[in-house]
């Protein structure tokens, strides 16, 4: 197959607390603002996951770091080369949307932790997205010092040296913290390049059963639209194996919950690739790596406002089976950011628990030290072996405790 540079190859997650610039970020390296959905325009966060591909460039006349670029024309008036593009999944940095970004966290082949220069290190959600990282094992970090426009010199390096040590002992100790302002577009070349060193495309076999895991869905349609003139549900996500083509029949499961005769079971979806949109291309088979959209044959009312999202979609017959309940070696946190220690699991007690894109509540049948039993609200379809984010309710809010490991 011929490299094509266009095509989003790997999934960057954008992390960290809300405001400290995550969102303006992904606009100056993509030029498109993620945060589409009105109600986050209006709250100014970005509530779901927003996603943005940027090709990163080179200008080969210039030395590092100079050379890297997003821009087609060069400072000299050459053109630039593509190196390799990626998709950006923006994370919301709210403290009640860690769901959210647990979820995304699931997609994520490395990550960008944004820090703002102007506030004391660490902000909460500064702490427990770097912990969701070491969980979910994402261990390809780069440091984005952000706002350094609005601090003078001593209170950079101030924060700087606040940010080494925060990090210290964690998945991101040996990332590169890269000084950048994304509103004035600042060392933006340093950071891409910081990037391009550190989080690597992952190596991805394209003859392995197509399997996407569902971060989005949508009804594509205006309302209104007339029978005929309707398309299909659209899912979005992340193709982790295999390639996709159009006319491709995939599975999508757990599927819909059905009743029959008073009795309720959840079955899985059966459908046709109709379309693939790989960043701005229509493509005609999508391969792993990136972000996707798959429009389908379904009905549109299925995928409408994210109905599917964490659900898993691929080859029929070959996906991980659906579950209804679990057990997993758990691996707790020595404590929860700013509430202090970590107490054993216990019988009978809610958790969340995020499984690739999907969260889900279960209650706990059966607790021992390092292993529990959980019984799902709603299914999950997840292979032996996958981690899992678990999050405890501590006053209004859930907080993450620990990592499971399915059985
Ligand atoms: P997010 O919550 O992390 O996505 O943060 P946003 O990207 O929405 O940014 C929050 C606010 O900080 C917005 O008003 C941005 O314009 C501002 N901002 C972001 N980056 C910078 C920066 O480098 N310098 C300055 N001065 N403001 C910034
Ligand atoms: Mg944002």
């Amino acid at each position: 197959m011929t490299q094509d540079h266009t095509r989003p190859e790997v999934n960057i997650g954008l992390v960290g607390h809300v405001d400290h610039g995550k969102t303006t970020l992904v606009q100056a390296l993509s030029g498109s603002w993620t945060d589409q959905h009105s109600e986050e325009m209006k709250r100014g966060i970005s509530i779901r996951l927003g996603y943005a591909d940027a090709t990163f460039r080179e200008c080969t006349g210039l030395e590092e770091p100079e050379r890297y670029t997003v821009e087609e024309e060069c400072p000299d008036g050459s053109e630039s080369e593509p190196l390799r593009t990626v998709s950006f999944v923006d994370a919301p940095g709210h403290e009640t949307l860690m769901a959210t970004m647990l979820s995304g966290a699931a997609i994520m082949d490395g990550a960008v932790l944004v820090v703002s220069a102007t506030e004391d290190v660490p902000q909460a959600q500064t702490e427990e997205h770097l912990m969701a990282l070491d969980i979910i094992g994402i261990d390809n970090v780069v440091i984005a010092q952000n706002k350094v426009d609005l601090v003078d010199r001593d209170r950079a390096v101030e924060n700087y040296e606040q940010i080494q040590e925060f990090v210290e002992g964690t998945v991101a100790e040996d990332a590169p913290i890269v000084p950048v302002s994304a509103q004035q577009e600042v060392n933006l070349d340093l950071l891409i390049q910081a990037i391009e060193e550190e989080i690597p495309t992952p190596d991805r076999d394209p003859d392995a059963p197509s399997e996407l895991f569902v971060a989005r869905s949508f009804d594509t349609n205006r309302p209104g639209t007339t029978f005929e003139d309707l398309t299909g549900g659209v899912i979005g996500g992340s193709l982790v194996r295999g390639e996709l083509s159009v006319d491709d029949e995939i599975e999508i499961r757990p599927g819909r919950e059905v009743e029959e005769g008073g009795q309720t079971e959840w079955q899985p979806l059966s459908t046709t690739v109709r379309s693939l949109q790989a960043g701005d291309d229509q493509a005609d088979v999508a391969t792993p790596g990136g972000l996707l959209g798959v429009g389908t044959g379904l009905d549109p009312s299925l995928t409408k406002g994210d109905a599917l999202a964490g659900q898993v979609a691929g080859e029929p017959g070959t996906l991980p089976p659906t579950r209804h309940a679990f057990e997993m070696d758990v691996d707790l946190l020595d404590r929860i950011v700013g509430e202090g220690e970590v107490e054993e699991i216990s019988t009978g007690e809610p958790l969340m628990l995020t499984v690739g894109t999907a969260t889900t509540v279960g209650a706990v049948t059966s607790a021992r030290e390092g292993e529990c039993e959980v019984n799902l609200k709603r299914p999950v379809c997840a292979a032996e072996g996958v981690r899992i984010a678990i999050n405890r309710r501590v006053g209004a809010r859930w907080r993450l405790i620990g990592v499971g490991t399915l059985k």
